[in-house]
């Protein structure tokens, strides 16, 4: 039977979890009794979840997909999207910090009509200062960014429609941003207040040095959902005030040279005009050159430029 609700775990080094999580995570989906699938994605572990993943996968529910190498959580998402075939895909982390049993008031939302629900960790089971800090600044810059208010963007436990589903295009770190993607798709979101729970065994893979990759992975999200259909318009408005300032200092310094007759050899501001013109100039350039990439991009893929609403008779996703 065609699966309704797909649920995709990426797993990289988490044997000590899979047992108890593998267990969990079936009763709970049988009890919710809409057919259903589990897909496991192997992001390259070397810690024998490769096997235990295997042994889960007698049961013909449960498809086990095992990437080449250790690509990151993002990439293990995206493989285990497209081997999905559910309605709706559920995500949610193999480490056993979401509980499986959260996931129905998941699935209501999207039920009610929602196209994404996100699980928002109340209250968080993580260290103060490394882990929940730095998520509130980072929940609240790429809210003010994105304009896609929310509680926690890095809670992995999540429902989306399939229709979401493929058209999310991941990269980098982009699994974070799923709520921001699809939001600029036009999709509806509903955010869930969720079970977390500390880590049952093995260790986490993130540590403080990701602040780096969120934050220009945050302005690459910015940048393709404000603006990648204009890229003339940010970088051209940009070029044009460089251009602009700058050449009315050059200006400035002109008059004073020629008609004043005061010499500007020695005068700091002769460098900030040139410098200023010759910049704008060029961010003009690379916002005509951002014109041809893009429509590169959209008609060599036939991919419009705008998105239409789905035609939805109910919201029910059986
Ligand atoms: N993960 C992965 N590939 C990686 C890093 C992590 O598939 O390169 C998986 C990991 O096995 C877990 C999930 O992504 O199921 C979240 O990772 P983790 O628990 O370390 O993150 P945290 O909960 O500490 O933010
Ligand atoms: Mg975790």
């Amino acid at each position: 039977m065609k699966p309704v609700v797909s649920a995709v775990l990426p797993v990289y080094n988490e044997a000590p979890n899979l047992q108890v999580l593998h267990q969990e995570l079936v009763a709970e989906l049988e009890r919710l009794g809409r057919p259903f699938e589990i897909i496991y994605v192997n992001d390259g572990s070397s810690d024998g979840s490769a096997e235990l993943l295997e042994g889960f996968a007698s049961d013909p529910r449960v498809k086990v997909v095992h990437l080449a190498r250790n690509y990151g959580q993002t990439a293990a998402l995206a493989a285990g999207f497209d081997h999905a075939q559910g309605n709706v895909v559920v995500t949610l982390d193999a480490d056993g910090q979401n509980d499986p049993s959260e996931i129905g008031a998941l699935l209501a939302e999207i039920d009610r009509g929602f196209d994404l629900a996100v699980g928002w960790r109340w209250p968080r089971q993580d260290p103060f200062w490394t882990r929940r800090v730095p998520s509130m600044v980072a929940n609240w810059l790429i809210g003010r960014i994105t304009g896609i208010r929310l509680h926690d963007y890095g809670c992995t436990l999540k429902a989306i429609r399939r229709e979401v589903v493929a058209e999310l295009r991941l990269y980098g770190e982009m699994h974070r941003f799923i709520p921001a993607l699809a939001g600029e798709m036009g999709a509806s979101i509903s955010e869930v207040r969720v079970r977390h729970r500390a880590r049952l065994g093995g260790h986490s893979k993130y540590g403080l040095s990701r602040i780096w990759k969120v934050l220009l992975d945050l302005a690459a999200v910015k940048f393709l959902t404000g603006y990648v259909t204009r890229p003339i318009q940010v970088f051209g408005s940009v070029g044009l005030a460089c251009t602009g300032v700058g050449l009315a200092i050059t200006g400035y310094l002109g008059f004073e040279r020629l008609v004043l007759g005061v010499p500007i050899g020695n005068r700091p501001l002769v460098l900030l005009g040139i410098l200023l013109t010759v910049v704008g100039v060029q961010f003009v350039t690379l916002g005509l050159l951002g014109e041809l990439l893009v429509r590169t991009y959209h008609e060599s893929q036939g991919k419009p430029i705008y998105r239409l609403r789905q035609a939805r008779d109910s919201g029910a996703i059986r």
